[in-house]
């Protein structure tokens, strides 16, 4: 069988001739208007017949004609938005090698998975690129009407990636969570440092990308990548399906069992250190339920059976530490419960983020007890810098917050708030109620 990217580009070239070699990265920089609607058009036409959306959300849609006219730009838009869509469909209509810079091995094998079963050619340089591999890599960038390459930043600069695109000049760079890049961010990662040696190399358009990012890390994006008049598009990160709340002081046990125990579909349970994750899971097995613990220190083989378990629903929940969650995107997450506190507001969205992505409500709920902030301050001992310090102050100040606790959130990251909360338990403690079982209790009960 065809399959989609294939079969719409044969009808494609049919009718059009071919489109990836028009023009230089800069003439499509300043592509008039017209031939941005144009270029629309045929992005709507990719993702039908690709995606088999009918059209893009209001969000996407934006993204994708700015990324389409040619110019730099940053996205901040919440994991679960369809960021990738923004990028790979104009990939696909605009053509040539797009490279795309991914911190994580299992997030780029995702991608490269998901566009080849689209039949969209793509590659991802991990472990295993040899010489003859790098040499077929640049041949099939030639015959492929479009083609996406996915690396990590340590691999900027190594002679592999020479040979591999050896006489192509991308015609845009991608930069995926990018707030790795600035030390502000919670995952600075200093090889994201060297991407702005292939900006200056190349001279083509570069899209930065990613779902939490504080004002401060936003405008270090900017000028670390040395974007050039970047469009800015920030999509609200406000999720009114998925209701907030924190318990103080009280044993998570008799509250995590309840509510696990009344909800269908899956849960994510975090705690802070391996050890705990094997005693909650234990603990929640004994409580009659299927859980499952998961963390680094576990075998490779049995990390991927406990989250293939899970992600088939044979086993409902996952107790694990940060560890697990990076590149999945299950829609049916009902609760995401904190038994360990996460040392910053954006690691805490992030994992949080994981639920209700169907859209239903979702519950996230964070435990703060004594024995949860001392093993976090354990963790972060010594070593932890003055940033990771202030992050996690930050943190805890959310935990002790007595107003809404999604203007908290919002604010955090630089948006506006929506005027009327109905989902923390700041606002609604009647809801707070209800996702632990209880009578509904008032702010004064
Ligand atoms: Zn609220």
């Amino acid at each position: 069988m065809q399959r989609p990217f294939r079969a719409w580009w044969r009808v494609f070239k049919g009718r059009f001739g071919s489109s990836h070699s028009q023009g230089s990265p800069l003439d499509r920089a300043n592509a008039t208007a017209t031939q941005t609607q144009m270029q629309y058009r045929r992005a709507q036409g990719v993702l039908r017949a690709v995606w088999g959306y009918p059209d893009f959300r209001a969000n996407q849609a934006h993204a994708v004609r700015r990324v389409l006219s040619g110019s730099d730009g940053l996205v901040l838009m919440p994991t679960g938005g369809g960021k990738s869509i923004s990028f790979q469909v104009p990939g696909l209509v605009l053509g040539g090698l797009t490279l795309v810079i991914s911190p994580l091995v299992s997030l780029m094998q995702d991608q490269v998975a998901t566009l080849a079963g689209r039949g969209v050619a793509a590659f991802a340089m991990t472990g295993s690129v040899d010489l003859r591999v790098a040499r077929f890599l640049n041949r099939r960038i030639v015959e492929a009407p479009a083609f996406f390459l996915y690396l990590a930043p340590e691999r900027i600069g190594s002679p592999l990636l020479a040979t591999i695109i050896e006489g192509h000049v991308p015609t845009r760079l991608i930069v995926d969570e990018a707030h790795c890049i600035s030390s502000w961010g919670h995952d600075f990662r200093p090889a994201y440092r060297q991407i702005h040696r292939l900006r200056h190399a190349w001279n083509v358009p570069c899209v930065a990308l990613t779902a939490t990012a504080t004002p401060r890390v936003a405008r270090d994006i900017c000028r670390v990548l040395d974007l050039q008049d970047p469009f800015r598009l920030a999509f609200s990160f406000a999720r009114d399906n998925l209701f907030f709340a924190v318990r103080h002081g009280v044993d998570p046990g008799p509250d995590l069992t309840r509510i696990l125990s009344q909800v269908e579909g899956s849960s994510i349970v975090y705690d802070a250190s391996r050890e705990g994750t094997e005693v909650w899971a234990e603990k929640l097995r004994r409580a009659g339920l299927k859980a499952a613990a998961y963390h680094a220190g576990m075998a490779a083989e049995e990390r991927a059976r406990v989250q293939d378990a899970w992600l088939r629903g044979r086993t409902r929940i996952v107790v694990a530490t940060n560890a697990f969650g990076m590149g999945i995107d299950k829609p049916d997450v009902r609760v995401v419960a904190h038994v360990g506190i996460p040392d910053s507001i954006e690691a805490w969205y992030q994992e949080a983020g994981r639920a209700g992505r169907d859209g239903r409500p979702a519950l996230s709920i964070v435990f703060d007890t004594p024995d949860a902030r001392s093993s976090r301050e354990a963790i972060m001992g010594m070593g932890a810098t003055r940033r990771q310090r202030s992050r996690f102050a930050a943190m805890l100040r959310w935990l002790e917050r007595e107003a809404c606790r999604n203007w908290g959130v919002l604010g955090y990251f630089g948006q506006a708030a929506p005027d009327e909360c109905t989902a923390c338990d700041q606002c609604r403690p009647d809801l707070l109620g209800s996702w632990l079982g209880q009578p509904a209790r008032t702010p004064m009960g």
